[in-house]
């Protein structure tokens, strides 16, 4: 049992991007005690079901408590610290030596700290000389940062959480946020409830947020650009556009209101495309153009697609051609999935930015040399995971280092992933977890990794909070902060003086410093205001939204409402959108179409939600839904095991009959890794094609066949 708190600490919930505050603490019997923060602006208080049980994922069973590393009889035993971290440098320097600074790669997680994902990207970037540094956010939100930075100049979410309670319309593209963002789909609700906001859900299935919508769009899989462009040609043909905004902010609608007509010139070409009743879509386009307070809110539907960046475009397009962004109750909103899927875009936990939202251009790539003093700095991007991965597999990455995440069951092709990593000279995993399925596909080391209640540092959440995520447990074994085992390795490597921090608040100071080096309001992500918090200031600090131009500084906390986009310029730029057609297409081999996506009450591969009960009720084995016409016609009946193939992997799993399936469409989750008679790591099964501005994989449209086991 743990030693009781004198009061629970303020912290952040480990699981999705709304980023809830959480009181966290021991009580007298050691037991954990959890509640939502009132005083956190994300969720007042309020937790969903699964930050409710976060008290009965703490245990330490299955952890991974003490640095592990192979043997030559291939058994893995328990080493110390020194001997784990000086094997790591040294299979880094012999991956250098045989092959570059290219030869390595780190591949990190949404689930860091931004104090780890800033370390982890001075290290590779600065130091190793590789930007071989990517993250599970590259199946996250990829597409999203791409269409903000070609459309602003700049990777900036323009809105606030508070627009989802002013809007008059809110229509989600995309987002099952009742199950995936459930605090902030309670807000938009709210708003519905108390001031007759429109809610309108744009989906290919009928999900739980549909349910409560004042309008199901139930679109066919890859067409969303398709309802968007119809709506931009909507607006221009209907005096719906507001012509003085785009004169003075913006460039390229002519050339996007073209490319728009080609690919949607009528209402009725674009329900005819898209599947839709051309009432619905009419609905959608009169709704939209009567509303002045409309959010957009897009998620994994529109970002894990190989056009994914161009469907963002198309949702921008019309916010733009319309003025309606940065201002209350209107613009559009990336609902990100990770908790810090934010931070590590500040510090460049992408392969193709820098930190501080900095990318690979000769000026950035300089400014951000003679901040860090690197001594050999990243001169390109590195590569995409997708990329990265097939890299390891025909051996042009011979060291790879994995942090907090499991790509082995959550990657596209993800038995081409676990053979690749078979093959490394060396595969070190970062983990909390004793056995996963990214352990067990060879790794030679093994480092216990503070786990959440231990860790200590800031996360980010969808509308540019940073919260501190503050321990109330101790370090369990010899388990470390994920920043403290990266400078370990730094050090080895001879870089120690560039990375002796003493702690997460000067990590995090130094992560400030660089937003406001040589940043004469040139760039959006400014933490200028931060740069110089004491200790103190740091262990104290409340939520705050980004930026922070000046200590104390609150003025600004939305982006755009009067231009001041961060191009060269300072116009946005609408977008000439490439006609959407689905990558694989369904055939008589494969004639139907899996989706992928999550359950209402677990997270990723489970590793942390699996170990609660009240969890596991909700949906206690793996599914398949589809519809009972399908279902029918397949001769499967509720509660069979069925066998799922496409040209990449194959599963089994229980059927569930699903109404609210469109014909031809099958759904499956993807938190499930084991492979017994009823589960499947679904990742196995999905295709790998990627888009071609973000490298964002499409995981919500591979061609199937199913059959009764
Ligand atoms: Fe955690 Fe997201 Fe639920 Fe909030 S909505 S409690 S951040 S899982």
């Amino acid at each position: 049992a743990q030693s009781p708190l004198p009061r629970p600490v303020a912290t952040a919930c480990p699981y999705c991007g709304v980023g809830c505050g959480v009181l966290a603490g021991v009580d007298a019997g050691g037991g954990v005690t959890i509640a939502g923060d009132p005083a956190h602006p994300a969720n007042r208080g309020r937790l969903c079901v699964k930050g409710s049980a976060l008290g009965e994922t703490l245990d330490l069973e299955g952890r991974l408590l003490h640095p592990m590393m192979r043997t030559r009889s291939g058994s893995m035993e328990r080493v110390s610290w020194d001997t784990a971290l000086d094997g790591v440098a040294e299979g880094f320097q012999h991956a250098i030596r045989e092959g570059g600074p290219d030869a390595t790669a780190l591949y990190l997680s949404g689930q860091l700290l931004t104090e780890d994902y800033y370390v982890a990207n001075k290290l590779m970037k600065g130091f190793v000389g590789t930007a071989n540094v990517d993250t599970n956010s590259r199946l996250c939100m990829a597409s999203s940062v791409a269409g903000h930075r070609r459309a602003f100049g700049s990777d900036t979410v323009p809105g606030t959480y508070e627009d989802l309670d002013e809007a008059d319309l809110l229509v989600l593209v995309g987002s099952n946020a009742a199950w995936c963002h459930p605090i902030l789909w309670q807000r938009m609700v709210a708003n519905q409830q108390a001031r007759g906001a429109r809610i309108v859900v744009v989906d290919p299935r009928r999900t739980a947020t549909a349910a409560e919508a004042d309008l199901v769009l139930q679109i066919r899989p890859g067409t969303d650009a398709v309802l968007f462009a119809g709506l931009l040609v909507n607006l221009a043909d209907t005096g719906g556009l507001d012509e003085a905004w785009l004169a003075a902010h913006t460039t390229g609608f002519d050339e996007a209101l073209v490319r728009a007509r080609e690919i949607a010139p009528t209402l009725a070409a674009t329900a005819a495309a898209t599947g839709l009743p051309a009432d619905d879509v009419a609905r959608l386009f009169a709704w939209f153009a009567a509303t002045g307070r409309a959010v957009t809110l897009y998620s994994q539907g529109v970002n894990q697609s190989a056009q994914g960046t161009d469907k963002v475009s198309a949702i921008l397009n019309v916010h733009l051609a319309t003025g309606r962004i940065g201002r209350p109750g209107m613009g559009p909103f990336s609902l990100t999935g990770q908790p810090n899927a934010m931070g590590g875009r500040e510090v460049g936990g992408l392969a193709n930015m820098l930190a501080a939202h900095m990318g690979f251009t000769a000026s950035d790539i300089d400014r951000v040399r003679r901040f860090w003093g690197a001594p050999r700095m990243a001169e390109r991007e590195g590569l995409k995971a997708v990329q990265m991965f097939d890299a390891v597999a025909r051996g042009a990455i011979r060291a790879l280092w994995v942090m907090g995440t499991n790509p082995a069951a959550s990657m596209p092709r993800a038995d081409h992933v676990r053979r690749a990593m078979a093959g490394l000279d060396l595969l070190v995993v970062s983990e909390n977890m004793l056995s996963n399925d990214t352990v067990n596909a060879g790794a030679h080391i093994l480092l216990p990794a503070a786990a959440w209640g231990e860790k200590d540092g800031t996360v980010t959440n969808s509308e540019r909070r940073i919260t501190r995520q503050r321990p109330f447990l101790a370090l369990p074994g010899e388990a470390r902060p994920d920043w403290w085992i990266i400078a370990g390795v730094a050090r080895r490597l001879g870089f120690g003086e560039a990375f002796s921090w003493t702690g997460p608040a000067a990590v995090f100071r130094e992560h400030a410093a660089l937003s406001a080096f040589e940043n004469r309001g040139t760039r959006d992500f400014d933490l200028s205001g931060l740069a110089g918090l004491s200790d103190a200031d740091y262990e104290a600090l409340q939520p705050v939204q980004w930026p922070v131009r000046r200590p104390g500084d609150r003025t600004e906390t939305r982006f755009f409402a009067a231009g001041g986009f961060f191009t060269a310029d300072r116009r946005a730029r609408l977008v000439a959108i490439a006609s959407p057609v689905l990558a694989e297409s369904p055939d008589a081999r494969r004639p139907l179409l899996l989706n992928t996506g999550r359950l209402r009450d677990q997270w990723h591969t489970m590793t942390r939600t699996g170990k609660a009960p009240t969890l596991g009720r909700h949906s206690p084995e793996p599914l398949l839904a589809l519809h009972p016409s399908d279902a029918a016609h397949l001769g499967l009946c509720e509660g069979d095991v069925a066998r799922l193939d496409t040209a990449h992997g194959a599963a089994r799993l229980r059927v569930t009959l699903d109404p609210g399936q469109a014909r031809g469409e099958v759904f499956a989750p993807i938190h499930w890794t084991g492979e017994t008679a009823a589960a499947a790591r679904i990742g196995a099964l999905v295709q790998a094609a990627t888009d071609p501005f973000s490298g964002q994989p499409e995981m919500k449209a591979t061609p199937v066949s199913v059959s009764r086991v």
